[in-house]
């Protein structure tokens, strides 16, 4: 069976994903797009030959689209991802799966009303190369019990329209997610350290920031996000353990030697480090919702990153160790992280 999927938002992500089901992933195709701007999504639904939509919620009702793909602005997410629910249809939503808390929890009800697992969301790092590696070690006692993880998320530089809050809501949560991932812990508790701003910034903006986390288990976690760096796009995670300490490796690339050097390039952009972990997120949400249900991060991990979110947004304002108002995890999505 071929999947007929409905797209909904055709900017950035939505047209790459788009391509991504149309020439890389197998067992589906894109028959319905949308988009706020109707020319955009005239104009992708153009070159994939699917139809052009007027909205999300004539879209999801569409008879010929069996799963959609969520990839408009955030805080539209949750809107579409319940109609998705009452539809009985299963949704990719790229992250946050909701803006807020509540939304998250709304959405949580209405898939265990549905009775089965419709929702995957995008956190894309979990089908990494790389990180499955680091979560096989960690899982087979490799390093022993985590203790401490230290990361850095950098990208070279970001728009006048990035935040300081964007810092935690575009950029480490990313890391909270994997991170929850890689230790089966809940975050705790929040605080967000300001360090001397980088020159080369906007006014506006708090960069670099140090996010410290604390997990259910004790485990201590230090993030430093810095998006105007410079020099390139830089993921490093280590995690320490009882007896031993465990990488995250750079990307494999070759290393040059010319003119009395060695050098190895560094990754220029998110793309360009994760493409193929989008490809392979997309193909197993492909082949689940082919089945008429979901794998990978779930609805509860969508809610867990949005209220660690909203602890470390309160812990940059107030400069305190903010403490993580989560709701205790429904049986519905209890069992071993997939
Ligand atoms: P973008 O380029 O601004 O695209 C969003 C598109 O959605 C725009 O075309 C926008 O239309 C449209 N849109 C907004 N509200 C809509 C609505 N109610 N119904 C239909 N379409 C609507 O943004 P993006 O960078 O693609 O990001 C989209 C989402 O993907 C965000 O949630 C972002 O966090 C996520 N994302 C995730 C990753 C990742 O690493 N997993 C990477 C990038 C983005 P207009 O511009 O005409 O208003």
């Amino acid at each position: 069976m071929t999947l007929r999927v409905g797209v909904i938002g055709a900017g950035m992500i939505g047209q790459e994903h788009t391509r991504r089901l149309t020439t890389v992933v197998t067992g589906a195709e894109v028959v319905a797009i949308t988009d706020l701007t109707a020319d955009r999504a005239e104009r992708l639904a153009a070159e994939t030959g699917a139809r052009a939509y007027a909205s999300g919620a004539e879209l999801i009702a569409g008879p010929d689209v069996d799963a959609v793909l969520v990839t408009s602005w955030g805080p539209t997410h949750a809107e579409y991802v319940l109609a998705a629910i009452a539809a009985g249809k299963p949704v990719f939503c790229e992250k946050p799966l909701a803006t807020a808390a509540a939304d998250c929890l709304r959405i949580l009800e209405a898939e265990i009303a549905h009775g089965g697992r419709l929702v995957q969301v995008g956190f894309m790092r979990r089908y990494d190369a790389a990180y499955r590696r680091l979560k096989e070690l960690v899982d087979a006692d490799g390093i022993g019990t985590p203790l401490m993880v230290h990361c850095a998320h950098r990208n070279p530089t970001v728009p006048v329209s990035y935040t300081s809050e964007m810092a935690m809501l575009d950029t480490a949560v990313h890391e909270v997610d994997v991170l929850r991932w890689l230790l089966g812990e809940e975050i705790v508790s929040a605080q967000v350290l300001t360090p001397r701003p980088t020159g080369r910034r906007f006014e506006h903006l708090q960069d670099p920031q140090i996010m410290l986390f604390a997990t259910s288990g004790g485990v201590r976690i230090d993030v430093e996000v810095f998006v105007n760096c410079q020099y390139g796009y830089d993921i490093r995670c280590e995690i320490v353990g009882e007896t031993g300490a465990a990488r995250l490796p750079d990307p494999a690339r070759p290393a040059v030697r010319h003119d009395g050097r060695e050098s190895t390039a560094i990754v220029s952009d998110w793309r360009d480090r994760f493409g193929d972990a989008f490809d392979t997120e997309i193909q197993a949400w492909v082949d689940a919702a082919a089945a008429g249900t979901a794998t990978g991060p779930t609805a509860w991990d969508g809610y867990a990153a949005t209220a660690v979110a909203d602890a470390t947004v309160e812990a940059l304002k107030t400069q305190e160790i903010v403490a993580v108002d989560m709701e205790a995890r429904p049986a519905f999505y209890t069992g071993a992280p997939q």
